[in-house]
């Protein structure tokens, strides 16, 4: 950050009282900016055992496949994102189970979150963030192509957990950057 957002004057970067990191400060206004992690929401699509993964057509990792997901907006719940990803992406329509999958990643200071949802019917394609979108068994997952270890983890926390037929929230830290 260069410039106040409240007035376009520069900023300083600095420990304001009783504070115990720097912040960007502006002098002139007096705000101070802090910043936070971002939370990244999403679905597990499944249908008939099957899951449904979005191919994407953008950059980062372009080509490999991912769950639908995205950041979070201002005034929506997790849920709601999680649903309306899952719309622009692969425009199919969900009925979401609850929270399944947790993923701290500090090193980028984002969260991601992954509900659990059943597709409500076979209606799907690729949004304009997708290149392909389609149901795959758990023999045909392309664990080679996946984008993010985010989905990797979920995907493999899935299949072990219907194998012993529970789902307990799953939280996972990924510290650094891999494919
Ligand atoms: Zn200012």
């Amino acid at each position: 950050m260069k410039f106040c957002s409240s007035c376009g004057q520069p900023v300083v970067q600095r420990v304001p009282p009783g504070d115990d990191r720097e912040r960007f400060v502006c002098e002139a206004c007096g705000t101070i900016h802090y910043q936070n992690p971002k939370i990244v929401t999403g679905c597990l699509p499944i249908y008939e055992g099957r899951v449904l993964l979005c191919k994407r057509a953008i950059p980062p990792r372009a080509g490999l496949w991912t769950l639908p997901a995205g950041f979070l907006e201002n005034g929506e719940t997790t849920v709601e994102g999680a649903i309306r990803e899952t719309r622009e992406e692969a425009r199919a329509e969900v009925s979401v189970h609850g929270l399944y999958t947790v993923f701290n990643l500090p090193h980028i200071s984002q969260i991601y979150m992954f509900f659990r949802a059943d597709l409500t019917n076979l209606s799907f394609s690729a949004g304009p963030e997708s290149a392909d979108v389609q149901l795959f068994e758990e023999s045909q997952i392309p664990w080679d192509e996946l984008a993010f270890p985010v989905v990797r983890d979920t995907l493999r926390h899935y299949f072990n957990d219907r194998h012993a037929g529970a789902f307990p929230v799953r939280v996972g830290d990924i510290r650094y950057k891999e494919r």
